[in-house]
C-alpha cells in the first residue's frame, strides 16, 4: 500500500509496514511539513518586506501567480496571459512597448532584462526586472518578474545628482560642473574655430558687509544677485557660483547680445540699484571682473579660469569696481611677483639685503638733518630689485616681519658706528609697515634694539604710511602715542597721496610730515599744486610739525621750497640712496 502526498509539487511515497513504522513515517511527514511552511513564511516575509511585488510564471502549467505587494502597484491579479493587458493599461504610454518585450525575453533567450516604467495613476517609477530559467535544453521552465517602487531612490539619486550639479545656496551651477561645461565649450570652440570667455567676478568689499552686517545678510545678498545673474543664462552663456561672493560666467562665441561688454553694462545697470533683502536692508554693490578668452590666454579650461582670475585680481588692485581684459603683461607681473615671494622667503633668512641711506637736508643752511633707510635687494640673479615692488609682496606673505626687524637692527648698528665716530646730531628715519605695528612686541623690540646700540629714542624717526592710520586707527594710534612718549619722532609718509586731508591732520600724534613727490613734481610748473603746498606747509607748521618735502630734483624746486619756508628737503638734487660708507664721507665733510 502506498500514500501520495504532495508537497510544493514534490511526489512522496510511504510504504506502510507496520503501526510503527506508520506512525514513524507520519511524524516525519509532520516534521517536514513543518520545515516546509516555515520556509514557505520565511520566503513570504523575504518577498513582503522587499517592498516589491513578484510575479511568476511556469511555463509547464502555462500559469501566472502574483506573489508579495502586489497591491501596492496593482488593482488587479494576473493569472493568465490576457491579463497582462491589464498591467499595460498602467504604464504610460510610451512606457507599453518597452513593458511588453521585456515581459517577454526568452523570446529573445534572454536571461535578465530590467527597465523602468512609470504608473499611470499612481505616478510612482517602478523598476521592472525579469529573469528567466532555462533547463539544460535550454527551454524556458520558469520566469520570476519583479517590480520595485524606486520613485524615492530616483528622488534621492536626483538630489545627489542636483548637489554634485549646482550650488545649493543660488541654485546656479557650482564650480565642478561649471568646469565640465567649460570644457566642452572649449572643444567645441576648437572645432569650430571659435572664442571662449570666461568673465571672473568678485563682489568689492565683501568683507565689510560679512563682518558689518552678518554672514546670514552676507549669504542672503549672494542668493538675490545670484538670481540677478542666472537672468543672463541663455544658450551659450552658463553662470555658476563657485564660493562666498566669487560667480562666473562662460560664454561661448561672445559678440552681439552675448557679448562680455554687453553682460557687463547689463551686471552694472542693476548694481545702480541696491538689492533688497528679506530683513528689508538695501545694500549696494560693487564688483570687480577678470575677463580671459580662449585662445587668446589659454587653451586649456583650467587655465582659462585662471588666468581670468589674476585679472580680476589686478582690477582689484587698480581701484576695484572695474572690468579689466587679460593681457600678457598681467600674468607676466603675476608669475614675477609669485617668483619674487619664493626667492623672498630664502632672502629673508639668508639676509640677502643691504641698507641704503638717503640724506635728508635742512632747507635753510643745506645742513645734514637726518638720514632715510631705505633697503636694497639683489634678488638670485643678481638683479637689483626696487624695495616699491618687493615690499608689498613682503606685507603679503608676511615676510615683512623678519625683513623689518633686519632693517632696524642694521640700521641702528649703523647709527650707532656714525655716533661713534662723527658725533654729529643725526635722525635716522626708518620706514615701518603696518604688519610690523601690528606685532604685540613691536615696542619691545625697538626698545631692546635702542639699548643694544645705544641709541637715544630722539634720534630716531618712525615714518607711518596714511594707510596704516586708515586700516587700524585706534590701535595704531595708540602704540603711535607710546612711542611718542618715549621720545621717538614719528612721521607721516607721502602725504598728499592716500586720503589726507588737512583737517583730518589735527590730532594724529606725530611730529613731522614729509610732502610727497608728486606734489613737488609739479610744484614749480602747476599753480593749484603749489597753492595747495603752501596751505600745507602753512597748517603743518601752524600744527607744530616740521616738514620735508620728497623727491627734490632741481635746483629750481629747492629754492621756491626755500621761500615757502619747507623745513628740509630730501632727493636727488643733493643726495641719492647710498650705502653707509658714503654716509660717513658726507658726516666727515659736515664735521670737518
Ligand atoms: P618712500 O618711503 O617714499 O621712499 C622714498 C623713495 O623715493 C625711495 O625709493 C627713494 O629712493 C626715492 N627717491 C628719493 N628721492 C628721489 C628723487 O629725487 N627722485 C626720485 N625719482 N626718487 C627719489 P626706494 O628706495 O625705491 O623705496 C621705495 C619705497 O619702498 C619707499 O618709499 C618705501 O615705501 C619702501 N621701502 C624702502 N625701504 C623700506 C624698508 O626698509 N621698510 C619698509 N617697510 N618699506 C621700505
Ligand atoms: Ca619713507
Ligand atoms: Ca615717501
Amino acid at each position: 500500500m502506498g500514500l501520495f502526498v504532495r508537497i510544493w509539487g514534490i511526489r512522496t511515497s510511504i510504504r506502510v509496514w507496520h503501526m510503527d513504522e506508520l506512525k514513524y513515517q507520519v511524524d516525519l511527514l509532520n516534521a517536514m511539513n513543518e520545515k516546509l511552511s516555515r520556509e514557505e513564511k520565511m520566503l513570504r516575509l523575504i518577498c513582503e518586506t522587499s517592498n516589491s511585488a513578484f510575479l511568476y510564471y511556469n511555463f509547464a502549467d502555462d500559469k501566472f501567480q502574483t506573489v508579495a505587494n502586489w497591491e501596492h502597484f496593482f488593482g488587479f491579479t494576473v493569472a493568465d496571459a490576457r491579463d497582462l493587458n491589464r498591467l499595460y493599461d498602467c504604464v504610460e504610454e510610451q512606457c507599453v512597448i518597452p513593458l511588453r518585450e521585456v515581459l517577454f525575453i526568452e523570446q529573445q533567450k534572454l536571461q535578465s532584462q530590467s527597465i523602468e516604467v512609470k504608473l499611470r495613476d499612481k505616478h510612482i517609477c517602478v523598476q521592472v526586472e525579469v529573469n528567466v530559467v532555462y533547463d539544460e535544453a535550454e527551454n524556458p521552465t520558469d520566469k520570476i518578474v519583479r517590480f520595485r517602487d524606486v520613485t524615492k531612490l530616483n528622488a534621492q539619486n536626483d538630489e545627489l545628482t542636483y548637489l554634485a550639479y549646482y550650488d545649493v545656496l543660488t541654485g546656479l551651477y557650482n564650480r565642478n560642473y561649471f568646469v565640465r561645461l567649460m570644457s566642452d565649450f572649449v572643444r567645441k570652440a576648437q572645432e569650430e574655430n571659435t572664442t571662449v570667455a570666461v568673465m571672473f567676478m568678485d563682489f568689492d568689499d565683501f568683507r565689510r558687509i560679512n563682518d558689518g552686517m552678518g554672514i546670514i545678510v552676507g549669504d542672503e545678498l549672494v542668493q538675490v544677485f545670484g538670481q540677478f545673474l542666472s537672468e543672463l543664462m541663455g544658450d551659450h552663456i552658463v553662470v555658476s557660483h563657485f564660493n562666498g561672493d566669487v560667480f562666473c560666467i562662460g560664454i561661448y562665441d561672445p559678440c552681439g547680445a552675448r557679448s562680455v561688454e554687453t553682460l557687463y553694462k547689463t551686471i552694472r545697470e542693476r548694481l545702480k540699484r541696491p538689492f533688497r533683502l528679506s530683513g528689508g536692508q538695501e545694500i549696494f554693490i560693487t564688483v570687480s571682473v577678470g575677463v580671459a578668452e580662449c585662445p587668446e590666454a589659454a587653451t586649456s579650461t583650467l587655465e582659462l579660469i585662471n588666468c581670468a582670475e589674476i585679472v580680476m585680481f589686478k582690477a582689484k588692485a587698480m581701484g576695484k569696481d572695474k572690468v579689466l581684459y587679460y593681457e600678457g603683461t598681467i600674468l607676466d607681473e603675476f608669475l614675477k611677483n609669485a617668483n619674487i615671494e619664493n626667492q623672498l622667503k630664502t632672502a629673508a633668512f639668508q639676509q640677502s639685503f643691504t641698507m641704503y641711506y638717503q640724506p635728508q637736508f635742512r632747507t635753510n643752511d643745506r645742513k645734514l638733518r637726518g638720514v632715510e633707510a631705505l633697503i636694497r635687494w639683489k634678488n638670485d640673479d643678481g638683479k637689483m630689485i626696487s624695495p616699491a615692488v618687493f615690499i608689498p609682496i613682503a606685507e603679503k606673505s608676511g615676510t615683512i616681519v623678519p625683513i623689518g626687524a633686519w632693517v632696524i637692527e642694521e640700521s641702528l648698528q649703523a647709527y650707532a658706528e656714525w655716533k661713534r665716530k662723527y658725533h654729529y646730531p643725526l635722525v635716522m628715519s626708518l620706514n615701518i609697515s603696518a604688519i610690523q605695528y601690528r606685532q604685540p612686541d613691536f615696542i619691545e623690540q625697538m626698545l631692546h634694539l635702542m639699548e643694544k646700540y645705544d641709541v637715544a629714542p630722539s634720534e630716531i624717526e618712525l615714518e607711518i604710511t596714511e594707510s596704516v592710520l586708515i586700516d587700524d586707527f585706534t590701535e595704531v594710534t595708540e602704540k603711535l602715542a607710546v612711542l611718542r612718549d618715549i621720545g621717538i619722532k614719528i612721521s607721516l609718509d607721502d602725504f598728499g597721496t592716500g586720503y589726507s586731508s588737512l583737517s583730518y591732520l589735527k590730532g594724529l600724534p606725530i611730529d613731522t610730515l614729509k610732502i610727497d613727490k608728486s606734489f613737488i613734481d609739479t610744484v614749480v610748473t602747476d599753480e593749484n599744486t603749489r597753492i595747495i603746498t603752501e596751505s600745507i606747509i602753512y597748517m603743518v607748521k601752524k600744527l607744530g610739525y616740521e616738514t620735508i618735502a620728497e623727491g627734490v630734483e632741481t635746483e629750481e624746486q629747492y629754492r621756491y621750497l626755500n621761500e615757502i619756508d619747507c623745513d628740509n628737503i630730501q632727493g636727488y638734487l643733493l643726495g641719492r640712496p647710498m650705502p653707509s660708507e658714503k654716509i660717513e664721507s658726507l658726516l666727515a665733510d659736515m664735521t670737518a
